[in-house]
Protein backbone atom coordinates (compact mmCIF):
# COMPACT_ATOMS: atom_id res chain seq x y z
CA UNK A 1 0.00 0.00 0.00
CA UNK A 2 1.13 3.51 -0.58
CA UNK A 3 2.75 5.55 2.15
CA UNK A 4 1.06 7.88 3.66
CA UNK A 5 2.34 11.67 3.40
CA UNK A 6 2.18 12.60 7.01
CA UNK A 7 2.68 9.93 10.51
CA UNK A 8 -0.55 8.25 11.16
CA UNK A 9 0.48 8.93 14.83
CA UNK A 10 0.98 12.17 15.52
CA UNK A 11 0.36 14.42 11.75
CA UNK A 12 3.82 15.40 11.08
CA UNK A 13 4.89 15.01 7.50
CA UNK A 14 7.15 12.52 6.86
CA UNK A 15 10.91 13.06 6.23
CA UNK A 16 13.64 10.40 5.84
CA UNK A 17 16.96 12.72 6.85
CA UNK A 18 17.03 13.97 9.98
CA UNK A 19 16.39 11.46 12.81
CA UNK A 20 16.09 14.66 15.30
CA UNK A 21 13.16 16.47 13.97
CA UNK A 22 9.71 15.63 13.69
CA UNK A 23 8.13 12.98 11.21
CA UNK A 24 11.21 11.56 10.81
CA UNK A 25 10.71 7.59 8.83
CA UNK A 26 13.83 5.51 8.35
CA UNK A 27 13.97 4.77 4.97
CA UNK A 28 13.79 0.57 3.80
CA UNK A 29 16.76 -0.75 3.01
CA UNK A 30 16.60 -2.76 -0.72
CA UNK A 31 19.83 -4.61 0.33
CA UNK A 32 20.18 -6.84 4.08
CA UNK A 33 21.65 -4.96 6.90
CA UNK A 34 25.39 -5.23 7.27
CA UNK A 35 26.36 -7.64 10.17
CA UNK A 36 27.75 -5.06 13.06
CA UNK A 37 30.23 -6.40 14.91
CA UNK A 38 30.20 -4.76 18.77
CA UNK A 39 33.14 -2.44 18.69
CA UNK A 40 33.30 -0.76 22.40
CA UNK A 41 34.52 2.41 20.79
CA UNK A 42 32.79 5.85 19.68
CA UNK A 43 31.71 4.27 17.04
CA UNK A 44 29.62 1.85 18.72
CA UNK A 45 26.91 5.06 19.02
CA UNK A 46 26.94 5.45 15.66
CA UNK A 47 26.41 2.30 14.44
CA UNK A 48 23.47 2.41 16.69
CA UNK A 49 21.47 4.63 15.31
CA UNK A 50 22.16 3.66 11.84
CA UNK A 51 20.96 0.16 12.72
CA UNK A 52 17.32 1.28 12.77
CA UNK A 53 17.95 3.21 9.68
CA UNK A 54 18.43 -0.08 7.84
CA UNK A 55 15.03 -1.56 9.26
CA UNK A 56 11.90 -2.01 7.95
CA UNK A 57 9.90 -0.14 10.28
CA UNK A 58 6.38 -1.33 11.52
CA UNK A 59 3.94 -0.03 12.07
CA UNK A 60 4.45 3.10 9.50
CA UNK A 61 4.91 6.09 12.26
CA UNK A 62 7.46 7.98 12.60
CA UNK A 63 10.54 7.22 14.56
CA UNK A 64 9.26 9.55 17.50
CA UNK A 65 5.58 7.83 17.39
CA UNK A 66 7.72 4.65 17.44
CA UNK A 67 9.87 5.69 20.41
CA UNK A 68 6.16 6.99 22.52
CA UNK A 69 4.87 4.06 21.83
CA UNK A 70 7.50 1.58 22.61
CA UNK A 71 9.77 2.95 24.73
CA UNK A 72 8.51 5.80 26.44
CA UNK A 73 10.52 7.67 25.13
CA UNK A 74 9.95 11.37 23.49
CA UNK A 75 13.15 12.41 22.19
CA UNK A 76 12.16 15.26 20.39
CA UNK A 77 10.83 18.22 22.42
CA UNK A 78 10.57 21.15 19.54
CA UNK A 79 7.31 21.25 18.24
CA UNK A 80 5.88 23.70 15.11
CA UNK A 81 3.78 26.20 16.48
CA UNK A 82 0.01 24.81 17.09
CA UNK A 83 -1.92 28.14 17.25
CA UNK A 84 -0.52 28.66 13.77
CA UNK A 85 -1.50 25.23 13.05
CA UNK A 86 -5.09 26.04 13.88
CA UNK A 87 -5.70 28.62 11.54
CA UNK A 88 -6.15 25.92 8.92
CA UNK A 89 -9.56 25.38 10.54
CA UNK A 90 -10.62 29.21 10.59
CA UNK A 91 -10.55 28.90 7.10
CA UNK A 92 -13.11 26.23 6.73
CA UNK A 93 -16.61 28.33 6.81
CA UNK A 94 -18.58 25.70 8.66
CA UNK A 95 -17.95 23.42 11.57
CA UNK A 96 -18.58 22.05 14.63
CA UNK A 97 -15.57 22.15 17.26
CA UNK A 98 -15.18 19.77 20.00
CA UNK A 99 -12.83 20.67 22.25
CA UNK A 100 -11.78 18.19 24.90
CA UNK A 101 -10.78 18.97 28.09
CA UNK A 102 -9.54 17.00 31.42
CA UNK A 103 -11.93 16.76 33.83
CA UNK A 104 -9.16 16.50 36.78
CA UNK A 105 -7.20 19.46 34.97
CA UNK A 106 -9.71 22.31 34.78
CA UNK A 107 -9.72 25.01 33.70
CA UNK A 108 -6.35 25.40 33.39
CA UNK A 109 -6.79 22.82 29.80
CA UNK A 110 -9.55 24.99 28.63
CA UNK A 111 -8.15 27.04 25.91
CA UNK A 112 -9.80 30.09 26.33
CA UNK A 113 -8.70 32.36 23.35
CA UNK A 114 -10.20 29.37 21.28
CA UNK A 115 -12.90 31.20 19.14
CA UNK A 116 -10.68 33.77 18.51
CA UNK A 117 -8.40 30.61 16.79
CA UNK A 118 -10.88 28.98 15.00
CA UNK A 119 -13.73 31.43 14.11
CA UNK A 120 -15.93 32.74 16.64
CA UNK A 121 -19.06 31.24 15.41
CA UNK A 122 -18.20 28.03 15.22
CA UNK A 123 -20.60 26.09 17.76
CA UNK A 124 -18.23 24.33 20.76
CA UNK A 125 -19.51 21.06 22.18
CA UNK A 126 -16.94 20.88 25.13
CA UNK A 127 -16.13 17.24 26.22
CA UNK A 128 -14.54 17.04 29.67
CA UNK A 129 -12.03 13.49 29.35
CA UNK A 130 -10.83 11.17 32.13
CA UNK A 131 -14.24 11.20 33.90
CA UNK A 132 -13.09 7.85 35.48
CA UNK A 133 -10.43 9.47 37.49
CA UNK A 134 -13.49 11.84 39.14
CA UNK A 135 -13.56 10.88 42.90
CA UNK A 136 -17.86 9.97 43.46
CA UNK A 137 -19.83 13.33 42.05
CA UNK A 138 -23.58 14.08 40.88
CA UNK A 139 -22.42 13.75 37.07
CA UNK A 140 -25.11 16.83 36.65
CA UNK A 141 -24.33 19.09 38.72
CA UNK A 142 -20.56 18.21 38.11
CA UNK A 143 -21.48 19.22 33.89
CA UNK A 144 -23.44 22.25 35.11
CA UNK A 145 -20.40 23.74 37.00
CA UNK A 146 -18.29 22.83 34.15
CA UNK A 147 -20.41 24.58 31.85
CA UNK A 148 -20.97 27.76 33.86
CA UNK A 149 -17.01 28.04 34.14
CA UNK A 150 -16.57 27.34 30.49
CA UNK A 151 -18.80 29.79 29.16
CA UNK A 152 -16.77 32.57 30.91
CA UNK A 153 -14.75 32.51 27.77
CA UNK A 154 -16.13 30.49 25.13
CA UNK A 155 -19.52 29.94 22.95
CA UNK A 156 -20.39 26.48 23.91
CA UNK A 157 -23.47 24.88 23.09
CA UNK A 158 -23.08 21.37 25.01
CA UNK A 159 -20.61 19.61 27.45
CA UNK A 160 -20.80 15.91 27.52
CA UNK A 161 -18.28 14.07 30.12
CA UNK A 162 -16.52 10.76 28.46
CA UNK A 163 -13.61 8.21 28.95
CA UNK A 164 -11.11 7.35 26.96
CA UNK A 165 -10.30 4.48 29.51
CA UNK A 166 -14.02 3.01 30.50
CA UNK A 167 -15.74 4.12 27.23
CA UNK A 168 -18.10 5.87 29.99
CA UNK A 169 -20.43 9.06 27.83
CA UNK A 170 -18.59 7.53 24.25
CA UNK A 171 -22.11 6.30 23.26
CA UNK A 172 -23.69 10.18 24.27
CA UNK A 173 -20.84 11.80 22.16
CA UNK A 174 -21.88 9.41 19.30
CA UNK A 175 -25.10 10.32 19.12
CA UNK A 176 -24.77 13.89 19.30
CA UNK A 177 -22.20 14.16 16.93
CA UNK A 178 -22.93 11.78 14.18
CA UNK A 179 -25.83 13.87 12.82
CA UNK A 180 -23.49 16.63 11.99
CA UNK A 181 -21.11 14.19 10.09
CA UNK A 182 -24.10 12.84 8.16
CA UNK A 183 -25.13 16.73 7.34
CA UNK A 184 -21.60 17.06 5.66
CA UNK A 185 -19.97 19.47 8.37
CA UNK A 186 -16.71 18.85 9.52
CA UNK A 187 -15.42 18.37 13.00
CA UNK A 188 -12.31 19.59 14.48
CA UNK A 189 -11.45 17.62 17.38
CA UNK A 190 -9.33 20.44 19.70
CA UNK A 191 -7.53 20.17 22.78
CA UNK A 192 -4.40 21.19 24.79
CA UNK A 193 -1.87 18.24 25.17
CA UNK A 194 -2.73 14.98 27.64
CA UNK A 195 -6.66 15.80 27.67
CA UNK A 196 -6.98 12.38 26.43
CA UNK A 197 -7.62 13.16 23.06
CA UNK A 198 -5.89 10.75 20.96
CA UNK A 199 -7.17 7.96 22.79
CA UNK A 200 -10.52 9.36 22.61
CA UNK A 201 -10.56 9.06 19.03
CA UNK A 202 -9.04 5.58 19.60
CA UNK A 203 -11.86 5.18 21.50
CA UNK A 204 -14.36 6.11 19.32
CA UNK A 205 -12.84 4.17 16.51
CA UNK A 206 -13.47 1.25 18.83
CA UNK A 207 -17.30 1.88 19.82
CA UNK A 208 -18.06 2.65 16.13
CA UNK A 209 -16.40 -0.53 14.74
CA UNK A 210 -13.89 2.15 13.01
CA UNK A 211 -11.08 0.81 11.47
CA UNK A 212 -7.98 3.37 11.63
CA UNK A 213 -4.45 3.03 12.72
CA UNK A 214 -5.23 5.35 15.60
CA UNK A 215 -3.33 8.51 17.02
CA UNK A 216 -0.54 7.66 19.54
CA UNK A 217 -1.52 7.60 23.17
CA UNK A 218 1.44 8.26 25.50
CA UNK A 219 2.54 10.68 28.66
CA UNK A 220 4.74 13.20 26.73
CA UNK A 221 2.84 15.94 26.28
CA UNK A 222 2.96 17.72 22.30
CA UNK A 223 2.37 13.87 21.16
CA UNK A 224 0.07 15.31 18.32
CA UNK A 225 1.95 17.43 15.40
CA UNK A 226 -0.29 18.09 12.61
CA UNK A 227 -3.72 18.00 11.80
CA UNK A 228 -4.89 14.21 11.13
CA UNK A 229 -8.31 13.57 9.08
CA UNK A 230 -9.36 10.68 10.91
CA UNK A 231 -11.29 8.03 9.18
CA UNK A 232 -14.08 7.54 11.96
CA UNK A 233 -17.72 6.48 10.35
CA UNK A 234 -19.85 7.47 13.03
CA UNK A 235 -23.35 6.52 11.69
CA UNK A 236 -24.71 3.27 11.33
CA UNK A 237 -26.46 4.51 8.65
CA UNK A 238 -24.89 5.41 5.48
CA UNK A 239 -23.49 8.66 5.43
CA UNK A 240 -24.64 11.23 3.19
CA UNK A 241 -22.82 11.56 -0.30
CA UNK A 242 -20.34 13.85 1.32
CA UNK A 243 -20.17 13.46 4.75
CA UNK A 244 -18.33 16.08 7.10
CA UNK A 245 -15.15 14.97 7.89
CA UNK A 246 -13.05 14.87 11.34
CA UNK A 247 -9.78 16.08 11.92
CA UNK A 248 -7.24 15.96 14.96
CA UNK A 249 -5.56 19.01 15.40
CA UNK A 250 -2.53 19.70 17.19
CA UNK A 251 -2.35 19.75 20.95
CA UNK A 252 -2.19 23.09 22.08
CA UNK A 253 0.32 24.22 25.03
CA UNK A 254 -0.90 26.49 28.22
CA UNK A 255 0.68 28.08 29.92
CA UNK A 256 -0.88 27.03 33.57
CA UNK A 257 0.10 23.37 32.99
CA UNK A 258 3.38 22.59 34.89
CA UNK A 259 3.08 19.25 33.05
CA UNK A 260 5.06 20.72 30.12
CA UNK A 261 8.01 21.20 32.14
CA UNK A 262 8.47 17.72 33.84
CA UNK A 263 9.83 14.55 32.53
CA UNK A 264 7.73 11.37 31.24
CA UNK A 265 9.08 9.98 34.56
CA UNK A 266 7.60 13.22 36.59
CA UNK A 267 4.52 12.71 34.73
CA UNK A 268 4.33 9.25 35.64
CA UNK A 269 3.61 10.43 39.32
CA UNK A 270 1.60 13.73 38.79
CA UNK A 271 -0.73 12.48 36.17
CA UNK A 272 -3.63 10.43 38.19
CA UNK A 273 -4.28 6.36 36.96
CA UNK A 274 -7.16 5.74 39.08
CA UNK A 275 -9.85 7.15 40.46
CA UNK A 276 -8.47 10.31 42.69
CA UNK A 277 -9.09 9.81 46.43
CA UNK A 278 -9.31 13.59 48.04
CA UNK A 279 -6.40 13.83 50.58
CA UNK A 280 -7.27 15.90 53.06
CA UNK A 281 -5.22 17.84 55.89
CA UNK A 282 -5.71 20.21 58.66
CA UNK A 283 -3.22 22.43 59.08
CA UNK A 284 -2.82 25.32 62.39
CA UNK A 285 -2.08 28.77 62.10
CA UNK A 286 1.65 28.89 61.31
CA UNK A 287 1.59 25.42 59.37
CA UNK A 288 2.66 24.56 55.95
CA UNK A 289 1.61 22.12 53.45
CA UNK A 290 3.31 20.83 50.44
CA UNK A 291 2.20 18.70 47.76
CA UNK A 292 5.14 16.92 46.23
CA UNK A 293 8.33 19.46 45.41
CA UNK A 294 5.49 21.31 43.08
CA UNK A 295 2.92 24.06 45.52
CA UNK A 296 2.94 25.17 48.93
CA UNK A 297 0.25 26.26 51.00
CA UNK A 298 0.60 28.47 53.85
CA UNK A 299 -1.97 28.77 56.84
CA UNK A 300 -1.08 32.42 57.99
CA UNK A 301 -3.77 33.19 60.27
CA UNK A 302 -6.35 30.71 61.34
CA UNK A 303 -7.13 27.31 61.35
CA UNK A 304 -7.76 25.21 57.70
CA UNK A 305 -8.55 22.48 56.23
CA UNK A 306 -6.72 21.61 52.54
CA UNK A 307 -7.87 18.72 49.97
CA UNK A 308 -6.01 17.94 47.38
CA UNK A 309 -7.49 15.92 44.74
CA UNK A 310 -4.85 14.57 42.02
CA UNK A 311 -2.55 11.75 41.84
CA UNK A 312 -2.31 9.77 45.19
CA UNK A 313 1.68 9.21 43.88
CA UNK A 314 2.02 12.76 44.88
CA UNK A 315 3.45 12.58 48.72
CA UNK A 316 1.90 16.24 50.86
CA UNK A 317 4.67 16.98 53.81
CA UNK A 318 3.08 19.13 56.50
CA UNK A 319 5.44 21.03 58.78
CA UNK A 320 5.94 24.35 60.40
CA UNK A 321 6.12 27.28 58.12
CA UNK A 322 9.06 28.95 59.66
CA UNK A 323 11.15 25.89 58.52
CA UNK A 324 9.40 25.38 55.46
CA UNK A 325 12.10 27.10 53.21
CA UNK A 326 14.91 24.76 54.63
CA UNK A 327 12.94 21.80 54.60
CA UNK A 328 12.35 23.02 50.58
CA UNK A 329 15.88 23.84 49.53
CA UNK A 330 17.15 19.63 51.44
CA UNK A 331 14.48 18.10 50.45
CA UNK A 332 12.76 19.33 46.74
CA UNK A 333 13.64 16.79 44.43
CA UNK A 334 15.09 13.86 46.41
CA UNK A 335 13.42 10.65 46.90
CA UNK A 336 11.09 11.12 50.01
CA UNK A 337 8.79 14.18 51.35
CA UNK A 338 9.31 16.50 47.94
CA UNK A 339 9.00 14.65 44.56
CA UNK A 340 8.76 15.62 41.75
CA UNK A 341 11.18 16.85 40.53
CA UNK A 342 13.42 14.11 40.17
CA UNK A 343 16.61 15.61 40.97
CA UNK A 344 17.16 19.33 38.95
CA UNK A 345 16.02 21.27 42.20
CA UNK A 346 18.00 24.29 41.27
CA UNK A 347 15.30 24.49 38.46
CA UNK A 348 12.54 24.37 41.19
CA UNK A 349 13.94 26.62 43.84
CA UNK A 350 12.99 28.70 45.37
CA UNK A 351 9.21 28.15 45.22
CA UNK A 352 7.47 31.99 44.50
CA UNK A 353 3.89 33.44 45.93
CA UNK A 354 1.73 32.88 43.30
CA UNK A 355 -1.19 33.99 45.05
CA UNK A 356 -3.42 35.24 48.71
CA UNK A 357 -6.59 33.08 48.70
CA UNK A 358 -8.46 34.88 51.91
CA UNK A 359 -11.46 32.86 53.28
CA UNK A 360 -14.63 33.89 54.54
CA UNK A 361 -16.18 31.98 57.55
CA UNK A 362 -17.28 29.18 56.19
CA UNK A 363 -15.92 29.23 52.89
CA UNK A 364 -14.89 26.95 50.43
CA UNK A 365 -12.40 27.54 47.73
CA UNK A 366 -11.01 26.16 45.48
CA UNK A 367 -7.57 26.55 43.19
CA UNK A 368 -6.40 24.63 39.67
CA UNK A 369 -3.00 22.95 40.01
CA UNK A 370 -1.91 23.43 36.19
CA UNK A 371 -1.55 19.93 35.25
CA UNK A 372 -2.17 18.42 38.30
CA UNK A 373 -5.58 18.45 39.90
CA UNK A 374 -6.94 20.98 42.38
CA UNK A 375 -7.00 21.73 45.70
CA UNK A 376 -9.80 23.29 48.50
CA UNK A 377 -9.73 24.81 50.99
CA UNK A 378 -12.34 25.88 53.89
CA UNK A 379 -12.02 27.91 57.00
CA UNK A 380 -11.36 31.29 57.69
CA UNK A 381 -8.23 33.32 57.13
CA UNK A 382 -5.55 33.72 54.49
CA UNK A 383 -3.46 31.09 52.82
CA UNK A 384 -0.74 32.11 50.77
CA UNK A 385 -0.11 29.62 47.84
CA UNK A 386 3.63 29.40 46.42
CA UNK A 387 4.94 27.29 42.87
CA UNK A 388 7.60 27.45 40.43
CA UNK A 389 7.70 30.57 39.52
CA UNK A 390 4.66 31.71 41.08
CA UNK A 391 2.71 30.07 38.34
CA UNK A 392 0.31 27.03 36.88
CA UNK A 393 -2.47 28.16 39.55
CA UNK A 394 -5.89 28.44 38.12
CA UNK A 395 -8.78 30.11 40.19
CA UNK A 396 -11.96 28.91 40.06
CA UNK A 397 -15.66 28.45 41.29
CA UNK A 398 -16.28 25.73 43.28
CA UNK A 399 -16.68 22.75 40.73
CA UNK A 400 -16.57 20.27 42.79
P1 LIG B 1 -3.45 13.87 23.94
O1 LIG B 1 -2.10 14.55 24.12
O2 LIG B 1 -4.57 14.79 24.29
O3 LIG B 1 -3.66 13.23 22.62
O4 LIG B 1 -3.52 12.75 25.07
P2 LIG B 1 -3.34 11.16 24.99
O5 LIG B 1 -4.48 10.54 24.26
O6 LIG B 1 -1.95 10.87 24.50
O7 LIG B 1 -3.50 10.79 26.54
C1 LIG B 1 -2.67 11.36 27.52
C2 LIG B 1 -2.65 10.45 28.73
O8 LIG B 1 -3.95 10.42 29.34
C3 LIG B 1 -2.31 9.01 28.39
O9 LIG B 1 -1.50 8.49 29.42
C4 LIG B 1 -3.67 8.31 28.36
O10 LIG B 1 -3.58 6.94 28.69
C5 LIG B 1 -4.43 9.08 29.43
N1 LIG B 1 -5.88 9.10 29.17
C6 LIG B 1 -6.50 9.48 28.04
N2 LIG B 1 -7.84 9.42 28.18
C7 LIG B 1 -8.08 8.98 29.43
C8 LIG B 1 -9.28 8.71 30.18
O11 LIG B 1 -10.41 8.87 29.74
N3 LIG B 1 -9.10 8.29 31.46
C9 LIG B 1 -7.88 8.12 32.01
N4 LIG B 1 -7.82 7.69 33.27
N5 LIG B 1 -6.74 8.35 31.34
C10 LIG B 1 -6.83 8.79 30.07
Amino acid sequence: PPIPKTCPGCGAPFQHVDPTHIGYLPLKSSTPPPSIKYRPTEETETLTTLKPQLRTPKPRICQRCHNLRHHNKGLIRSYPDAEKLLSGVKVVQKGYVLLVVDVVDFPASLIKGLGNLVGNDKPVILVGNKVDLLPDVNRDSFKSALKREAKKSLNITDVLLTSAKTGEGLLDLVERIAPVQSEGTDLFLIGCTNVGKSALVNALAKVTGTDTPGPTTSHMPGTTIGMVQIPLNLTNMALSSTPGRIFDTPGLYTPHQITHHLTTQELKLVLPTTRITPHQKNLRPGQTLFVGGLYRFDARDSPLSITFYGSKLLPLHRCRTVKADILYAKHCGGEHIMFPPLGRAKEFLPLKLATKVKLRVGEKVELGLGGVGWVSFEGHGRVDVFSPEGGYIVPRDVLY
